[in-house]
């Protein structure tokens, strides 16, 4: 997919806030603790080069991405400092993720002997950090059976550099620790199983690092909160606000394609689902869900002009109306996520609006738009 740079439609990424909430968290880091920058998903929709380069100017020790193509995006980029690939890495990329210095994951016995015999056969050695499922339910040696025979086996090879173990938690935002306390427990019990030191323990990410933890971890992995979010959208999580100062990244901008007068009774959009009342206003603006704006944001009220405008009907692929106040010319800047969190429209809220977290909003903001920096 192509940035689609011929079109008034962009994401805007205020890489000063990025910087800043980067530094608020090393800040808030404990004596000794390394931070790492989660930047997968081309950073949860911001741009993960740009991002990174930053986030390394400023001090971050390491990078996470989720899958092995976003550690060559960065490699590609000149970044030269550790990442670690989150997500299961297939074993038999194993050497070439050695090849680049890359650190893969480590989720199983299988996955060890597999990525052994591949390493082997190029005597390359690969750098992993071993994960524990402690209660995700996700990734991870569970088992300490199978735990103790992956220490035995790692013993006995030298095709890895166990630099990590790792576990990620459930539900670190929550003000009930209950759960999050099986899982440290978990993790203590397979840790005291492992003879061999891993260079780093870690566990935190954004969540369980702010909302101070407490438990060890050599590295947080910062992810939601480098981008100025909340990590957490539950109820009764603590506030953020008394703990650390985060300031949104994101926004996205438009432009009014199109307007026009409708009379009552006129339909708008693909199943005519909003029918125009009495004499009204109709906007459009020049992006859709194929941009990443689902269609479960229709009637969420965006920003248009001074005003704050329901969309109307069904979001189409590239294209959503709204309706306006009053005439409004083409070429009116629309506001359809707002970086400043008291906004109605801000990305928070249009989460809110859809019943997801803006985590999800973020991630679906597609390659067609591009990317502009501040
Ligand atoms: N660590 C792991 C294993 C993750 O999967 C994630 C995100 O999904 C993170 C850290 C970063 O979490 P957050 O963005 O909440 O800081």
């Amino acid at each position: 997919m192509v940035p689609a740079i011929h079109r008034p439609a962009e994401v805007e990424v205020d890489l000063l806030a990025i910087k800043k909430n980067l530094q608020a968290e090393k800040a808030h880091l404990k004596p000794g603790q390394k931070l790492f920058a989660v930047v997968k998903a081309n950073a949860y929709g911001h741009g993960a080069v740009k991002v990174a380069k930053m986030a390394a100017r400023n001090g971050a020790d390491g990078f996470c991405v989720a899958v092995l193509d976003e550690a060559f995006e960065l490699r590609d980029a000149s970044i030269v400092d550790p990442i670690l690939v989150l997500g299961v890495t297939p074993a038999n990329e194993a050497c070439i993720a050695a090849a680049h210095n890359i650190s893969l994951t480590a989720p199983s016995l299988e996955w060890l002997k597999a990525a052994d015999m591949a390493l082997a056969k190029k005597d390359m050695v690969l750098k992993i950090h071993l994960a524990i499922d402690s209660g995700m339910g996700r990734i991870g040696f569970s088992e300490d059976q199978e735990f103790i025979a992956a220490n035995e086996f790692l013993r006995n090879s030298t095709h890895f550099i166990v630099e990590g173990m790792f576990t990620h938690f459930a539900s670190a935002d929550s003000a009930d620790s209950s759960y999050f306390d099986y899982q440290v427990k978990r993790f203590n019990h397979l840790k005291n199983l492992l003879s061999i030191k891993p260079k780093w323990i870690h566990v935190a990410n954004t969540a369980s690092s702010i909302f101070d933890k407490q438990i060890h971890s050599d590295i947080v992995r910062f992810g939601i909160g480098l981008y100025g979010l909340n990590p957490s959208s539950n109820p009764d999580s603590p506030d953020l606000e008394s703990k650390i100062t985060l300031k949104p990244a994101l926004s996205l901008v438009s432009e009014l394609s199109f307007v026009k007068k409708v009379h009552s009774g006129y339909g708008i959009g693909y199943g005519s689902t909003y029918v125009a009342d009495s004499d009204q206003w109709i906007g459009t603006v020049p992006v859709g869900y194929a941009d990443g704006i689902i269609r479960k944001l229709s009637g969420f009220k965006i920003k248009v002009g001074d005003n704050f405008c329901p969309i109307v009907g069904r979001i189409c692929m590239d294209q959503l109306m709204v309706l306006l106040p009053e005439k409004m010319p083409v070429g009116t800047k629309v506001v359809i996520y707002s970086n400043k969190p008291e906004d109605p429209n801000s990305i928070k809220k249009a989460a809110d609006y859809v019943d997801t977290i803006h985590y999800e909003l973020a991630c679906l903001l597609s390659d067609r738009l591009p990317r502009i920096y501040h």
